[in-house]
């Protein structure tokens, strides 16, 4: 649903020094690439305009800022496009920026090369000018440079786009609270009113005993066509039938409401489950692997951000999910961290088909024995992202981490689990995270990249803090000094 909704727009710059002639030619050329682009992006790219005039780049930007289908725009200079014309346009521009620097031709054709064709095929210095009215007005823009007929090239326009994408669900994202945030716990607060002024969020409460009114309203044969749904999905390895049909109940009662609300992400806590018998495992699970976000014990940050991410990897639903770091295995050679949920660990994760199992859950308020899914988490690079309010601020940190097979197999664990080793090393790696005040809750992608959520904070004016191979303690404390210091005066 979402992989269709988008499109980006395609505004390229010229002038009419050139005269009518070239103007055609760029017209056309641009119209030609639109078209080839859209056969290998993810999203169309739709070619708008030739922009020669002050009032045609305010035009475009004004519609590009009004439809809801425009998730981006992408311009070009083909000739000389003198900048002071793009300045009001660009300033008012509220959607994400690209700037592809590219050329029609790839090669300069040795015999053909005249003042004509120098003066039809000038990017080289087009762009120039358009970069410099960028970084004049401290605009925040993707700047990608290549021939744009690569391979490369559309890696990185599919890797922008993507990320583009999840500023516009970013943008429209609702979440429905059930109860508070757990008690006493710091991490996930965090100053609404400053989220949905930068990230858009509209973060909200709703009762739980709306939705156990929900629950009891759910007939027999929703559940009946859900637990079918449950049992092609998954291998089924309990004798426990009733507290899998309880938790289709909880899943159509609280999609229902999420659905109502508009909303595409949602929280609940173990610390009130009034008239629940059972925290939502297996509902929340399956929920999850239809793009729905969530954060466990309150944490709204966590849950809209996993939202955002799934639209943002591969079919608008990649694979990222709710995780947290558990435990680690410290042995020399072999350190990993451990991480899991209490029940609510995203399908999309996992290496095979997950079981669904019921276990007692100790900790809450639960009656009966959940239904969860249990599997493993799949081998490969990936990531793991945390937004922190820093007071004043937000902060988004991303480490790259290396999942593997769980080496353990760990026959007692109730959950789905995932086993990975923080870059640049697990013991620094920590240092790192915890240095830059990363929560215990993350969102861990497979197919979103440190890279696009660069991307992504960038759009949305938040600071960004990377963890990767070549980190350091000593530089990261550093970086995190200075990016203090430059925050408090942006
Ligand atoms: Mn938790």
């Amino acid at each position: 649903m979402r992989m269709n909704k988008y499109e980006f727009w395609f505004v390229v710059g010229s002038q009419f020094l050139y005269g009518p002639e070239v103007l055609e030619t760029v017209a056309a050329r641009a119209a030609e690439m639109a078209r080839e682009l859209s056969k290998v992006l993810p999203y169309p790219v739709v070619y708008k305009v030739t922009a020669k005039t002050n009032g045609e780049i305010t035009d475009v930007v004004k519609e590009a800022n009004y439809r809801d289908e425009c998730a981006g725009v992408i311009t070009w200079c083909h000739t000389f496009s003198p900048s002071k014309m793009w300045i009001n346009g660009l300033e008012d521009l509220k959607k994400p920026w690209c700037h592809l620097a590219t050329q029609y031709n790839k090669e300069i054709p040795n015999d053909e090369i005249d003042m004509d064709f120098m003066n039809l095929n000038q990017a080289a210095h087009g762009d120039r000018e358009h970069g410099f009215i960028g970084a004049r007005l401290r605009k925040p823009r993707k700047v990608i440079a290549g021939y744009w007929q690569d391979e490369k090239v559309h890696k990185r326009l599919r890797d922008w786009m993507k990320a583009a994408v999840g500023v516009a669900v970013s943008r429209s994202m609702k979440v429905m609270r059930f109860g508070d945030n757990m008690r006493e716990v710091a991490v996930t607060e965090g100053d609404k009113v400053e989220v949905q002024r930068k990230l858009g969020w509209q973060v909200n409460t709703w009762a739980v005993g709306d939705l156990v009114k929900g629950m009891n309203a759910v007939t027999e044969e929703e559940i009946d066509e859900l637990t079918a749904r449950y049992r092609d999905a998954y291998d089924v390895a309990t004798e426990d039938l009733e507290a899998i049909r309880y938790q289709a109940r909880e899943e159509i009662a609280i999609k229902k409401m999420l659905d109502a609300e508009g909303c595409g992400a949602f929280t609940n806590t173990f610390q009130d489950l009034y008239g629940m018998e059972q925290l939502p495992g297996l509902a929340t699970q399956h929920l999850m692997s239809l793009g729905y976000g969530y954060g466990g014990e309150g944490d709204w940050k966590v849950s809209a951000m996993t939202a955002i991410m799934k639209a943002m990897g591969e079919n608008g639903n990649g694979a990222s999910g709710f995780m947290e770091d558990y435990t680690y295995h410290l042995v020399e050679g072999q350190e990993y961290s451990l991480g899991a949920h209490m029940l609510e660990v995203c399908p999309s994760l996992a290496a095979g088909k997950p079981r669904i199992e019921t276990h007692h859950l100790g900790i809450g308020m639960n009656e009966k024995d959940p239904a969860r899914l249990v599997f493993e988490g799949r081998a490969g690079k990936a990531i793991v992202v945390s937004l922190i309010d820093m007071g004043g601020r937000l902060r988004l940190i991303c480490q790259d981490i290396e999942a593997v097979k769980p080496i353990l197999p760990m026959p007692n664990l109730p959950v789905a689990r995932v086993m990975w080793r923080a870059l640049p090393d697990l013991t620094t790696g920590v240092e790192c995270w915890i240095t830059a005040g990363g929560a215990h809750h993350t969102i861990l992608s497979y197919d979103v990249t440190a890279g696009q959520m660069r991307d992504w904070a960038r759009m949305m004016d938040i600071e960004y803090v990377h963890i990767g191979v070549d980190t350091t303690p000593e530089k990261l404390e550093e970086e995190l000094f200075l990016k203090d210091l430059a925050w408090k005066l942006k």
